[in-house]
């Protein structure tokens, strides 16, 4: 549960002269193109953070020797609020998770952790301002992006002395509504042993584009991820982690620094526990997956993550062999699981587990 955050944070807030939201059309908004009226900043100079906060959405100021532009020096997270369509309400889903890990992601790259009073004043004061902005329809949310990133002019690699804080929204609708098809990577590499696999830094999702693009030019819409040494156990999927259900239990990597600690992958991994679901997180390896497909043990698999939830995988390419996966319409636990999470972040059911903070 999110403690009450004591008022002693301090946002100045600058409002939008007038707001752009009459001009947003909400049954088309392409992904990440429409940025609601406002955003949260916070700077670190002096060795603290200071001059918190909320102004018009803007462009800003960078020196071309900034060294996040050269060094990657930068993290992320991405979240978002959903409206309750009985009580206009807003819903957000453990943004507790997403303050720790900003932190845990910054520590791994020398970026100063953000106290957890001002990630979440912060982000509750954007919310309330730009609260017109989290979409009415079912389908849709509000994505909220906070990142941190060096901001101080020197070419030199070290550390960062100054660096920014910023949270912004965008409305978006459904995301990758339709089932994925998936490529398992036997080549190029997402995380090691050792590196920054489990740190939403920059930099892991540069690397990932190159292979990334070449699978799309193959047909596919995301790839999976092998171990780095002998690509051989499944890691992650594109962006999200991934599960399967063979025989009757749900299987998922377990964490380590080459996975990225989902809070969607710990949140179903819970309510799946909780429904008396056997669970195993232990790596699926290629091998043993190609053989549940052939002898028809494996029955869903999906992948997990803020951006769908639940993201069925209807056909899996290995060495060039395409395998299609049990039809969609036939897989009970990621409905249901499915139904079960997006049912709690629109406030359909009752929150026990103090996951949902309500603005
Ligand atoms: C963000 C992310 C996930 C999913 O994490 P959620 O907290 O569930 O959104 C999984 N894998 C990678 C590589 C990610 O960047």
């Amino acid at each position: 549960m999110v403690k009450d955050v004591p008022t002693t944070i301090e946002i100045d807030i600058q409002k939008i002269v007038s707001s752009r939201l009459a001009s947003v059309d909400f049954n088309h908004i392409p992904f990440g193109t429409v940025y609601s009226d406002h955003m949260f900043v916070a700077d670190y100079y002096d060795g603290q953070w200071q001059d918190l906060r909320i102004v018009p959405f803007q462009n800003m100021s960078v020196s071309p020797a900034s060294s996040v532009l050269h060094y990657g020096q930068s993290v992320f997270e991405g979240m978002k609020a959903f409206r309750n369509s009985k009580t206009g309400k807003i819903n957000l889903f453990r943004p507790d998770q997403n303050q720790k890990r900003i932190n845990e992601s910054a520590k791994r790259i020398c970026i100063p952790e953000v106290p957890e009073e001002i990630f979440l004043e912060g982000l509750k004061q954007l919310i309330a301002i730009d609260r017109e902005w989290v979409p009415k329809s079912e389908a849709s949310a509000l994505y909220i992006r906070p990142f941190i990133f060096a901001h101080e002019d020197f070419l030199g690699v070290r550390p960062a002395k100054c660096y920014r804080f910023m949270i912004f929204t965008c409305p978006v609708g459904a995301y990758y509504s339709e089932p994925v098809k998936v490529k398992i990577e036997k080549h190029f590499t997402r995380a090691a042993t050792g590196g920054t696999g489990y740190a939403k830094a920059a930099g892991n999702y540069a690397g990932s584009l190159y292979p990334a693009k070449k699978a799309q030019e193959e047909g596919y819409h995301q790839l999976i991820w092998t171990d780095h040494k002998n690509h051989e156990l499944i890691e992650e999927s594109g962006t999200m982690n991934v599960m399967f259900v063979i025989n009757n239990t749900l299987r998922t990597a377990p964490v380590s620094d080459t996975i990225l600690d989902g809070i969607t992958r710990k949140s179903v991994l819970q309510v799946a526990r909780e429904w008396g679901i056997n669970v195993e997180e232990k790596a699926v390896s290629v091998s043993e997956l190609i053989q549940a497909i052939e002898n028809g043990t494996l029955k869903e698999a999906f992948g997990v993550g803020t951006a769908a939830t639940i993201s069925h995988i209807i056909s899996i390419g290995n060495d060039g062999n395409n395998y299609e996966l049990p039809p969609i319409e036939k897989r009970e636990l990621s409905h249901k699981l499915s139904k079960e999470l997006s049912g709690l972040m629109r406030g359909h059911i009752p929150d026990t587990r103090n996951w949902i903070v309500s603005l």
